[in-house]
C-alpha cells in the first residue's frame, strides 16, 4: 500500500484553465457484513443516478466513457486497499488510480477540476512520521503513515552490509554503500553515528514526512540529530527518551509513535488557538474566513492556516484571471471575467500544497461536543506575515 504522495496530489491540482470534465471516484473497500465492496454497485447506481438527473448530453458522455477503466480498477484493487481514488479526464490524458490504507465514502463527483479534498484532508489530517531508535551500535528506522507504522531501514554497527542488505527494507545510497565496504572494519561511534544521521537523511528526503521522531538515549539522539542534514534536521519534532531493546519490532515503537504523535498534536494545537487568541485579540496580522483567507494565500501573506471542524465553504474561482473568491460569485471583482462554482476549503488547501509557503492544520473537536475552535473565524484562519497592502474589493483596472 502506497501512502499518499505529493506528487499524487500534484498531478490532480496542477491544470491549466480547462473546460472539458473530471471524474473524480472515491470507492469504499472496507469489509462489511463479511464481504468485501458494495463499491461497483453502489458508484454504478450513483453514475445511473447521475445519469438520470444530467440533461446535458455532454455530462453522461462523459460518465460513460470514464466509468468504465474507473470500475475496472475498484474491481482489481489490491486486497488491503481500504479504499480507492480514481480520476479520469482523457481529453486531458489524466488516468490517475490512488489505493488508499483508509476508508472513504463511495462518491463520485463530475467536475472541471479534480475533487481532491479527500486527499487534501488526510494529507493535512494524518501527519506522516519517520522515526529513528537509535543506540550506539543500531538504528531501527519505521514509517508511521495513515495510522500504520512500518519497519523500514535498519543499520548495525557490528554487522558487515553484505549481510544485512539481504533484507528488503535496507535501502541507503550507494555511495554509502561503496564507503562502507571499502572498510570492512567496525566503525568507530562517530562513523558510526554519522552513518547513521546520513541514513535518516537520504530517508527522510525521499519520503518527505512531517516530521521526524528520534527515540534513543539523549547524548546519542543529541549527537545524531547534529549530523543529520540540515532540512531533516529542523523537521524533528521530537526527542524521546527511549531505551533499545533486542530486536525492536513496530509494536515496540507504535505507543511511542501514538504518544509523541498525540503530544505533538496536542503541542500545536495550544500553539496555534494560542497564537490566534492573541491576534484576534489585536485585531491583527490574522485572516478569518475563507475569503481573507484565499486573498492573503494570493497575496503571499499567508504561512500557517488553521481548519475548525467545518469543511463546508462554497466559493467560487475566475474562469478569466483564475482569482479564489471564499464565498459564490457570478463576476469577477478585479477582471469582470466568469466565475465558476468551486469548494473554498479544497481551493485553499491546494494552493497552500502547490505554493509550499504556507502549512495547513485541522482542528478537529477534541470529542463530539465542544465547539468548533474556529467558530469564530467562520471555519478557517490564517496568520500572516504581512496586512493586505492593498484593498481586495477594488477593481485595480478600476472598473
Ligand atoms: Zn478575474
Amino acid at each position: 500500500m502506497m501512502p499518499i504522495t505529493r506528487n499524487d496530489l500534484e498531478i490532480l491540482i496542477d491544470f491549466p484553465d480547462q473546460t472539458d470534465y473530471v471524474v473524480s471516484a472515491f470507492a469504499d473497500l472496507t469489509v462489511r457484513d463479511g464481504f468485501r465492496r458494495f463499491a461497483e454497485t453502489e458508484l454504478a447506481n450513483i453514475v445511473r443516478q447521475a445519469g438520470a438527473a444530467l440533461s446535458e448530453a455532454e455530462a453522461s458522455r462523459a460518465l460513460d466513457e470514464h466509468m468504465g477503466p474507473i470500475l475496472q480498477a475498484v474491481e482489481h484493487a489490491e486486497p488491503s486497499s481500504k479504499g480507492l481514488a480514481a480520476f479520469s479526464a482523457p481529453g486531458r490524458g489524466l488516468f490517475h488510480v490512488m489505493q488508499l490504507a483508509f476508508p472513504v465514502g463511495n462518491k463520485l463527483v463530475l467536475d472541471e477540476e479534480p475533487y481532491v479534498l479527500p486527499l487534501l484532508e488526510r494529507w493535512y489530517g494524518a501527519p506522516s512520521y519517520l522515526i529513528a531508535l537509535v543506540d550506539s551500535h543500531e538504528l531501527h528506522l519505521f514509517e508511521a503513515h495513515s495510522g500504520r507504522t512500518e519497519r523500514i531501514a535498519g543499520l548495525n554497527k557490528e554487522v558487515p552490509t553484505e549481510i544485512q542488505r539481504d533484507k528488503p527494507w535496507f535501502t541507503y545510497k550507494k555511495r554509502f554503500n561503496h564507503t562502507w565496504h571499502e572498510r570492512q572494519q567496525r566503525l568507530t561511534n562517530d562513523e558510526f553515528l554519522r552513518a547513521v544521521a546520513d541514513v535518516i537523511s537520504e530517508h527522510f528526503r525521499s519520503t518527505s514526512p512531517t516530521g521526524l521522531i528520534l527515540l534513543g538515549q539523549p547524548p546519542t539522539t543529541a549527537a545524531v540529530r547534529r549530523l543529520l542534514h540540515k532540512e531533516a534536521a529542523a523537521a524533528v519534532v521530537l526527542e524521546h527518551s527511549q531505551a533499545m531493546r533486542s530486536q525492536p519490532k513496530t509494536a515496540d515503537v507504535e505507543d511511542d509513535v501514538v504518544r509523541a504523535i498525540e503530544a505533538w498534536k496536542r503541542a500545536e494545537r495550544d500553539r496555534l488557538l494560542g497564537e490566534l487568541e492573541q491576534r484576534w485579540a489585536r485585531g491583527h496580522l490574522v485572516a478569518n474566513g475563507p475569503t481573507e483567507v484565499l486573498d492573503a494565500l494570493q497575496q503571499g501573506r499567508a504561512y500557517e492556516i488553521v481548519f475548525g471542524s467545518s469543511r463546508a465553504m462554497p466559493g467560487s474561482r475566475c474562469r478569466s484571471c483564475g482569482y479564489r473568491f471564499g464565498a459564490p460569485t457570478v463576476q469577477c471583482v478585479y477582471c469582470g471575467g466568469r466565475a465558476s462554482m468551486v469548494d473554498a476549503a479544497q481551493e485553499i488547501m491546494k494552493m497552500a500544497l502547490s505554493q509550499r509557503i504556507a502549512s495547513v492544520h485541522l482542528l478537529d473537536r477534541p470529542d463530539g461536543r465542544a465547539p468548533d475552535p474556529l467558530e469564530r473565524a467562520h471555519g478557517v484562519a490564517a496568520l500572516l506575515r504581512a496586512e493586505a497592502n492593498w484593498a481586495p474589493a477594488t477593481s485595480p483596472e478600476g472598473r
